[in-house]
C-alpha cells in the first residue's frame, strides 16, 4: 500500500466518504452510490422552459410567467429530494458547490448565449434569516456567480414573514407570496437582464413573484434556474 493510498485509507475511517445526493457512505475513489448512479430524475431533453419538465412531463398548457424560461438538472423527487434536505437542513454548505455545479452544466446548455448582467436569488423571510444558518438559494447562487463570471445581486428582498411554500396547499401559494417581494436599490436591476436562482420550483409562484418585482423595477428580462423542480 502505497503512502497516499494509506491516508486515504485512515481519513476515511474519520470522514467517510459520502454519496453527493443521497448521503450513504460510499468507497472514496467514487463520487456516487450505485443507486443514484442509475436512477437519478434527470430532467432529459428536450424540456419545456416554461415549466421546466421534460416536453413528455409537460402539464403548463403554454402559460407565461413573468420570467422568461425555467431550467433545471433535476425533478424534485427520490434522492433528490434528500439531496436538498441535506443542503438544507444539515447545514453543509459544501453540498452547495456540488449541487451548483449540476445547475452551471444546466446553464451552459440552455443560457449560455444569454448576456447576462446579475444573478439574483429567492431570499428568506426576515423570520426564516434569524432561524437558519443560511440561505442555499443564495450560496447556489453565489456559486454560479463564481462559476459564470457574473455579478451577485441581493436586490430581491422578502418584506415580511411568510408561511413556507411547502406548508401551503398548491392553489393557496400564489396567495402566501403575494406582495411579499420588493427590490431594495431598483438602480441595481433597471435594464438588467438576470438569473433568478432558487433551490427548488415547486408550483413556480415564488419564482413568478420574485420575477414580477425585478420587471416592475425595470429588469428587461428574468430567466431562471434551480436546483430542482417538482413535477406537477
Ligand atoms: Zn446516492
Ligand atoms: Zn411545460
Amino acid at each position: 500500500m502505497n503512502f497516499k493510498k494509506a491516508i486515504d485509507g485512515v481519513s476515511s475511517v474519520f470522514f467517510p466518504k459520502r454519496c453527493r445526493y443521497c448521503g450513504r457512505v460510499i468507497e472514496p475513489r467514487y463520487d456516487l452510490c450505485e443507486n443514484c448512479k442509475n436512477n437519478l430524475p434527470v430532467i432529459s431533453d428536450p424540456v419545456c422552459g416554461l415549466c421546466g419538465h421534460s416536453k413528455e412531463d409537460c402539464v403548463c398548457k403554454k402559460i407565461k410567467s413573468h420570467y422568461s424560461s425555467v431550467y433545471a438538472p433535476f425533478y424534485y423527487e427520490d434522492m433528490i429530494k434528500t439531496a436538498v434536505g441535506r443542503m438544507k437542513f444539515r447545514e453543509n454548505p459544501a453540498l452547495c458547490s456540488d449541487f451548483a455545479e449540476d445547475m452551471y452544466k444546466v446553464f451552459l446548455q440552455k443560457y449560455a448565449d444569454i448576456d447576462f448582467d446579475i444573478i439574483c436569488y429567492v431570499p428568506f423571510s426576515p423570520d426564516k434569516m434569524k432561524k437558519r444558518a443560511f440561505n442555499q438559494s443564495e450560496l447556489l447562487a453565489k456559486q454560479l456567480s463564481e462559476k459564470t463570471g457574473i455579478a451577485l445581486c441581493g436586490a430581491v428582498r422578502c418584506l415580511f414573514d411568510i408561511k413556507s411554500q411547502h406548508s401551503v396547499d398548491g392553489i393557496h401559494r400564489k396567495g402566501n407570496v403575494f406582495g411579499a417581494y420588493g427590490i431594495e436599490n431598483e438602480n441595481e436591476v433597471k435594464g438588467k437582464t438576470v438569473l433568478l436562482v432558487d433551490d427548488v420550483k415547486t408550483t413556480g409562484a415564488t419564482l413568478n413573484e420574485c420575477a414580477k418585482m425585478l420587471r416592475i423595477y425595470g429588469a428587461e428580462k428574468v430567466y431562471a434556474l434551480t436546483f430542482a423542480v417538482a413535477k406537477a
